[in-house]
This record gives C-alpha cells, structure tokens and sequence, in this order.
C-alpha cells in the first residue's frame, strides 16, 4: 500500500491534471489535450484513493471499477450525439446518487462516532449537507434527463404558492438538521431519511417548474450541483482530491450557468427558483402569425447560393438529428472554391448541450475560423445574401425580440432575418424545443426547404457540384 506522502504527491498532480483540463476544454484547438489531461488526472486519482492507507476489499473495489468501466465504454460507444445531453443529466444523477449513498455510509461508520466531539459535530454537518444536496441532484437530474428524452413534458409545472412550499420546505429540512446533530449514537438516521425525501422532492420540483427555453441553465446548474455534491463527499470522507475536484466542477458548473443566463438575458435567480421559462405566455396573449408561408425548392436553393456572394450557416438541434454536418461542410467546401464568403452562426444554446454546434462542427473538420458566435456575426446579417437555417428553430425567432407574450421573449437570438434572402431547412412547420411559433417562417425573405436536413443538402450538393 503507498504511504501517506506518495498518495499526497498523487492527489496534488491529479488536481494540477484536472486545472489545466478544465482550462484546455474552453477551446476546440485544445479540448481534446483537456479530456487526455482528465483521464490521466482520474486513472492517477483512482489508483492512488485504492491503493491508500485503510482501504479495504481490493477484489470488490476492482471488480466493481470493471464491471462499470464496461458498462461506460459501451455506453459511451453506443450513444449518439443527439443523446449526449440525456447522457450527461443521468451521469450527474449517479454523483448525486453517490452522495447519497457516502452520507449514510459514513453515518452508520461506528468509527466516526467515536471521533472527539467537535469532530464529530462537524462531520454531522457534512453528512446533512452532502445528504441535502445529493439527494436533490439525483432527482433533479433524473427530471432533467425526462425533460431533454421527451419523457416528461418540457413545458413549466406552476402551481399557486410553490415559492412558500418550496421555502417550507427548506426551513423544514434546517430543523430536522439540528435535530439530527443532536441525537444520539445513529438515532438521528429517521431525520437524515425524512430530509432525503424532502431533498428528493425539492430537486423533482425545481427542475419541473423550468420551462424547455431554460433547460441549458438547467442542465449547467445540475453538473454544478454534482460538483457541490462530490465535494461534500469528499468532506464525509476526508478525501481532500474528492473536496478540490467537486469544487472544481461546482465552480465551473456555477460559472457556466452564469454564461448561459447571459446569453440568454435570463436572471439567474428567476431561472433557478421559478419556472420563469413560460411565465409570459401564461399570463398573455399568444401573438397570431401573420404573413404568408412560401417553400422552396433544392434545385432553386441551389440557385441562390450559386449567386450569393455572402452566406451565412445557422446549424441547430435539427442538423445534430440528421448528423447532416458532413455533406454541410462538403457544401461550405464547394461554395468557398467558387469564391463566396461562408461563416457559420453558432447561438450559445442551439442544440441540447453547451458547445453541441462547435463540437459538430468540429467532427467534421469545419475549420474554427469561419465559426462564429452570436454576437460576432450578427451585425453582419443585414450585409449578407443568403442565410441557411439548418435545423434551428427557437435560436433564429424574431418573437424572442418583438413578441412579449413569447416565452422566449428578452433571449437574444441570431437575426437572421435581417438578411436579404433566407431559407429555412426543417421537415415540417413545426415548433422547437422550447415549444413556440416562429415568425421567421413567415417572413417575405423567407423561403421554407421542406425534408431531413441531411438529404436537403445532399441534394442542393448535387445541384452545385457539377456547375460551380
Ligand atoms: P429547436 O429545438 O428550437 O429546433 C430544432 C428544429 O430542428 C425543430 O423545429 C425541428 O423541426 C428541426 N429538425 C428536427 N429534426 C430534423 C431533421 N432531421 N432535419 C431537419 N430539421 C430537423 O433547436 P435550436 O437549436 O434552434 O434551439 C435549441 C433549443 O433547445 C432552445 O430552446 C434551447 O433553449 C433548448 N435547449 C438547449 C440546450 C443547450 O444546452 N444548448 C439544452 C436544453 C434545451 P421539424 O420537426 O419541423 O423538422
């Protein structure tokens, strides 16, 4: 078994490995390094934490690591892309579930009741709080895996006066807390399970009553939670790695809910506490759509492009669907040879995940430097010929800028109307993920290309290849 310094000397690297992964994720050219930084940094952890002083069990240890590490190759091997989201959302309820399971673990350790008194007043509290947290990443999680499979509806679940259940609720928890530190022995457990239901039932709620525009935040707040969660963990078990690692992923989850709040124009309270998604439209009148629907064909799209010398790619959830980035960079490919000018517009929450767009694009060699942000491209919209909506649909919403009673009403988005010409590439009319009508499609620069995204662009290929 490896001494006290060596193990000390690991966990010190891990965390210097897990710090520079976390800083080489935050670019394309880079991430890659990042998850290589990430796996050396947890197979250090790992061998380090098992073969430590008072670890017991090895075989069971080591069989267990197997058995799950199968289960998460194949897992991994075997989802796709459009998944990824639900993946990451039930990955955080086994952290929250971990918790759970440490808090009781390290309660009912005979050993932490003979610790001296202070000791043991304190681990009370790690154990309540990492409970307390635990608990409510798992079932959150869980509803937020629910919401991004189509299981649960995506749509807010507002009843009268959930802020005083919810706050009640809390005050409930900070009594059965004290409580529970001052009983005896392990007669506190009745008060740790109480306070697990309580948890349980809190994170089902919170997660219930945000609206589908909102689940980015969701899903970023949740991967913070299971940060505060493993951290708390790490304190039951005085496992400093567990302690540094969790606030590493709390923070950051913490500052990517902030990010995704800013890009969104959303209070991050109000995200968080309320169900704020939907409210607008709750209490006003859904504005009708006016103007008049016209399609288009692949062959006259091809056209367009053909005589456009600017243009602009929108990607969204729809093209992670068709997986139609491919014959979309062949296309971008072709039309940068004729000479035409062809950025991609990627909006912060388009797709299902953080980054989705980037990371697409990514797989399919686009090359960084024709991707572009919101912000970057849209002051170039009105100079621009034709944009492309490849499968996006609630990023794209004028509504968002000029409907009130739109639930995504403040959110910025790209605007991509502004444009002189733009064709909207989805199979049908209807709505995205956050559940509302789009004025876009009824715009008179608005053409709809009607099909999967994927075939669309392969056929608007097959019109260009030959000529251009
Ligand atoms: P949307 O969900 O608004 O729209 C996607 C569109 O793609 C649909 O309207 C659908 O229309 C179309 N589509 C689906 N399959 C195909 C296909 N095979 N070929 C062509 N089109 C297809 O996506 P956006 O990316 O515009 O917006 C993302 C939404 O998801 C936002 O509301 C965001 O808040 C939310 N969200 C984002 C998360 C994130 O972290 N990025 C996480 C959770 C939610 P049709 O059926 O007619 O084809």
């Amino acid at each position: 078994m490896i001494a006290q310094q060596i193990q000390t000397a690991a966990y010190l690297f891990a965390s210097i490995l897990f710090i520079l992964s976390l800083g080489s994720l935050s670019s394309q050219e880079s991430a890659k390094r990042g998850v290589f930084y990430g796996i050396v940094g947890m197979i250090i952890a790992i061998i380090a934490t098992v073969l430590g002083d008072g670890v017991q069990g090895h075989t069971y240890i080591i069989t267990a690591i197997a058995i799950a590490s199968v289960i998460g190759v194949l897992l991994a091997r075997r989802v796709e892309m459009t998944s990824m989201p639900q993946l990451v959302a039930i990955l955080h309820s086994f952290v929250g579930l971990a918790a759970v399971l440490v808090g009781f673990g390290s309660y009912l350790d005979p050993k932490t009741h003979s610790l001296a008194p202070t000791e043991h007043s304190i681990h009370l509290v790690e154990v309540f709080i990492g409970v307390f947290i635990g608990a409510l990443t798992f079932t959150g999680s869980i509803i937020a895996w629910g919401k991004l499979e189509g299981k649960v509806r995506s749509k807010p679940l507002l009843y009268p006066g959930r802020h005083l259940v919810n706050i009640s609720l809390v005050l409930i928890s900070i009594v059965l807390g004290v409580m529970f530190s001052m009983a005896e022995g392990t007669d506190g457990l009745i008060y740790l399970y109480i306070m697990t239901a309580i948890s349980c039932f809190i994170g089902v709620m919170l997660v219930m009553a945000i609206g589908g525009a909102d689940m980015p935040v969701v899903v970023s707040m949740l991967n913070s939670y299971s940060g505060w969660a493993a951290s708390a963990a790490g304190f039951m078990l005085g496992n400093d790695l567990l302690i540094v690692t969790g606030a590493l992923v709390g923070s950051s989850g913490a500052i990517l809910s902030i990010i995704m709040c800013e890009a969104m124009n959303r209070s991050f309270f109000s995200v968080i506490f309320g169900g704020f998604g939907n409210a607008p439209a709750a209490s006003g009148d859904v504005k009708a759509m006016e103007g008049e629907v016209t399609s288009i064909t692949h062959e006259e799209t091809a056209t367009l492009l053909k005589e456009a010398k600017s243009l602009v790619i929108v990607p969204g959830y729809g093209m992670a669907v068709a997986k139609a980035q491919y014959p979309i960079h062949e296309m971008v490919q072709v039309l940068r040879k004729a000479g035409k000018k062809v950025r991609f517009a990627i909006h912060p929450v388009a797709g299902r995940l953080p980054g989705h767009m980037n990371v697409l694009l990514a797989e399919a060699n686009v090359p960084y430097d024709i991707v572009l942000e919101m912000d970057e491209i849209n002051e170039d919209l009105p100079d621009t010929d034709v944009v492309m909506v490849i499968g996006a649909n609630d990023v794209v919403n004028p509504g968002a800028q000029d409907d009130p009673s739109s639930p995504i009403y403040g959110m910025p988005v790209i605007e991509a109307w502004k444009a002189e010409k733009v064709i909207v590439m989805k199979r049908s009319m209807s709505v995205g993920y956050a559940g509302v009508e789009n004025p876009l499609f009824y715009k008179p620069n608005t053409d709809m290309l009607y099909g999967d995204a994927k075939e669309s662009v392969e056929k608007i290929l097959g019109f260009l290849r030959p000529k251009v």
